[in-house]
């Protein structure tokens, strides 16, 4: 579902990525760890080309990229529209009700019919548990509620995969496990997702796959229990004996 291969991004003279190679099959999920600065976010940016690589392929879902050429903006759009983005802040329009936030993407960038969409975003606020929520405005859902409002948004859009970019970080400690519940959901669903998180329990609990990373580079790859458990390079070892 989503693979990309030496994929390569700088800052003008700051390598954050220096050549990453990643596959995920179609209903898995990646868990990328790793220290501040690492490229963690950089690279989820890449896979929705918010980023573009210096260098590189990204292909998801059948639409592939190179990036050795320059590519058309409605090639990089096509493979946006692919990826649905949770971000560490919520970036909910604050003028609308959270049933219109889940609207907005269906109604302006799909253009599909209003009526459809108001059934649509509904059943997805019902999904995430926040089906009496419609009509609030954000500024009366706690951190929790609007995250999962963000999560409906971004399904709304029917995305082959969900990208999640510290999508816990910014919540208050007993607002985490509510949006983690509606992620592992979505994963026990067969929702493809590369999730970057400092949640080492759902990690553990729902990684299919757990991909440290640092300086820019992948040091190591596998599945969490051998990657928690029995870490085989030096730098897994210490960043995990760092958060736990
Ligand atoms: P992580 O998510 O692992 O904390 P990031 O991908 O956010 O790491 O950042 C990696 C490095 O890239 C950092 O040194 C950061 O300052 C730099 N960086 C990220 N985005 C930009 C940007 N738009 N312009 C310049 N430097 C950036």
């Amino acid at each position: 579902m989503i693979s990309i291969r030496n994929v390569h991004k700088s800052f003008n003279d700051l390598q954050v990525l220096r050549g990453i190679d990643l596959e995920v099959e179609k209903g898995k999920v990646v868990v990328i760890i790793g220290p501040s600065g690492s490229g963690k976010t950089t690279l989820l940016r890449c896979l929705n080309v918010l980023e573009i690589p210096t260098q590189g392929t990204v292909s998801i879902d059948q639409l592939s990229l190179s990036f050795e050429q320059k590519v058309v903006k409605k090639q990089l759009l096509e493979l946006r529209r692919k990826t649905g983005m949770v971000f560490q802040s919520y970036n909910l329009f604050p003028h609308k009700t959270a049933l219109e936030n889940v609207m907005e993407g269906p109604m302006i960038v799909k253009g599909l019919p209003k009526e459809r969409v108001v059934s649509l975003a509904q059943g997805l606020l019902e999904k995430v548990g926040l089906g009496e929520k419609a009509d609030q405005y954000p500024h009366q859902l706690s951190g929790g509620q609007q995250q999962r409002v963000g999560i409906a948004r971004a399904l709304a859009m029917e995305p082959s995969v969900m990208l999640f970019d510290e999508p816990t970080s910014a919540l208050d400690p007993e607002l985490v496990g509510e949006v983690l519940k509606v992620m592992k959901d979505l994963a026990q669903e067969g929702m493809t997702m590369v999730v970057v998180t400092h949640e080492m329990k759902f990690a553990k609990g729902v990684a299919d796959e757990v991909v440290f990373m640092d300086q820019g580079v992948i040091v190591e790859r596998g599945r969490p229990e051998d990657v928690f458990n029995q870490p085989k390079q030096e730098r897994t070892k210490q960043f995990l004996s760092l958060i736990e």
